[in-house]
C-alpha cells in the first residue's frame, strides 16, 4: 500500500535564506545576548527554549512594532519554495511547517503561500508585560527530554511510519534529532555535517527547486 507522504519542513534557515532570531539579537543588540547563545552553543547549559525565552526577555514590549516589522522586512524566501507549496498540493503530499521560530514573524512571512494555518508550527509569544515573553505551545512530549521549545521530533512521532512516509527539510542542529526519525532527509549547511558524522543518508538541496526535482524523480521511479 502507498504511504502518505508527509514532509516536515524548518523554517529559519530553510524555508527563509537566514535565521531570524539572531537577525534580530544582532540587530537589536541587548546586552547579554551573546552570552546565552554561548551557554546554549558552547557550554551546552541551557536548552533552546530557555535560551530563545531569556534573549527575548532582554527586548522591551515596546520595541514591539520596530522588531515585528524589522523581521519580517530582513527575512528572504528561499527560491522555489512557492513553487514547492503548490508541488505538495498537487502531488497530495501533506506539508508541515515545523518552526523553532515565533509566531509573529512566522505567520506572517509564510501569508503568501497557500499553507494551513493549522499545518504551521511555531512559537508563540507576548508583548503584554515589561519584556517580550515566548509561549511554548508545543513542547516536548515524554519520548523527549530536551526541552526543545517547539519539539520537531514529538510532531514526527505523532506521524507513524507504518501509516506515513515521513520527509524532513531542515538546515542545522535543531533538525538533527528529527533526521535520525524520518524515511528522507533533506539537508543543507550544518545539518549536512551532522548527517555525515552519523553516516545518515541524506539529500542535499540549495533551493526548493532541488528538492522538487528530488521527489520527481523517486516518485517515477
Ligand atoms: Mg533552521
Ligand atoms: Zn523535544
Amino acid at each position: 500500500m502507498l504511504k502518505q507522504k508527509v514532509i516536515f519542513c524548518d523554517f529559519d534557515g530553510t524555508i527563509t535564506k537566514n535565521d531570524n532570531i539572531v537577525a534580530i539579537m544582532k540587530h537589536f543588540n541587548p546586552p547579554g545576548w551573546e552570552e546565552i547563545v554561548n551557554r546554549l552553543l558552547q557550554e551546552r547549559a541551557i536548552s533552546v527554549r530557555q535560551a530563545v525565552g531569556e534573549m527575548f526577555r532582554l527586548l522591551p514590549s515596546s520595541l514591539q512594532e520596530e522588531v515585528v516589522h524589522f523581521a519580517i522586512s530582513n527575512a528572504a524566501i528561499r527560491d522555489g519554495f512557492a513553487e514547492f507549496v503548490t508541488y505538495c498540493k498537487v502531488n497530495n503530499i501533506k506539508l508541515l511547517v515545523t518552526s523553532g521560530g515565533i509566531d509573529f514573524f512566522v505567520y506572517p512571512l509564510l501569508q503568501p503561500f497557500d499553507i494551513p494555518r493549522d499545518d504551521i508550527f511555531c512559537n508563540a509569544s507576548s508583548f503584554d508585560g515589561e519584556t517580550i515573553e515566548i509561549l511554548w505551545p508545543h513542547v516536548c512530549d515524554n519520548e523527549c527530554v530536551a526541552d526543545c521549545g517547539m519539539c520537531k521530533t514529538t510532531i514526527i512521532r505523532s506521524y507513524p511510519a507504518d501509516q506515513y512516509e515521513r520527509i524532513l527539510i531542515g538546515d542545522s542542529i535543531t533538525d538533527f534529532q528529527g533526521a535520525k526519525l524520518v524515511e528522507t532527509v533533506y539537508a543543507r549547511a550544518q545539518l549536512i555535517d551532522l548527517c555525515q558524522e552519523l553516516d545518515r543518508p541524506y539529500h542535499p538541496f540549495e533551493t526548493f527547486h532541488d528538492i522538487i526535482r528530488d521527489l520527481e524523480a523517486t516518485t517515477e521511479a
